[in-house]
């Protein structure tokens, strides 16, 4: 590999949305790019292309962060779903359960995913050495 090899990295500081890959540069340098895309890099000039990932891993890597939106934006969409028109038809009273179960999701479903996330994250950080062109 030697030092002309330099490693992209996930980041899961935002889970929410596709992860962008930090590239590392040769020279110290690091970015954010997203999957595809090329990066060159300001400092010492040499191209970095996230596309020498292969889709499948990425795919892999993206598999979780979707399942993990799925838990936390799920649930709510779901319960808005019954509830809002129950609302409208029947009365207040179910605004106010809606309310009440969106709130015990966002306190006691959401941090535990968001800690299985990410320990599950951290467990298998996948790296990729990439070429400079
Ligand atoms: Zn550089």
């Amino acid at each position: 590999m030697g030092n002309r090899c330099r490693t992209a990295r996930a980041r899961y500081d935002r889970l929410v949305h596709a992860p962008p890959l930090t590239i590392t540069c040769d020279c110290g340098a690091a970015e954010s790019v997203p999957y595809g895309e090329r990066w060159r890099c300001g400092a010492c000039g040499k191209t970095w292309d996230t596309a020498q990932i292969p889709r499948a891993e990425y795919e892999a890597l993206l598999h979780g962060v979707r399942r993990y939106r799925l838990l936390v934006l799920g649930p709510p969409l779901l319960l808005a779903g019954v509830l809002v028109p129950l609302t409208i038809f029947s009365g207040v009273q179910f605004a106010f359960l809606l309310f009440m179960l969106v709130m015990a999701h966002a306190l006691l479903v959401v941090p535990m995913a968001r800690r299985r996330a990410t320990a599950r994250a951290r467990e298998r950080m996948p790296s990729w050495n990439l070429r400079p062109e």
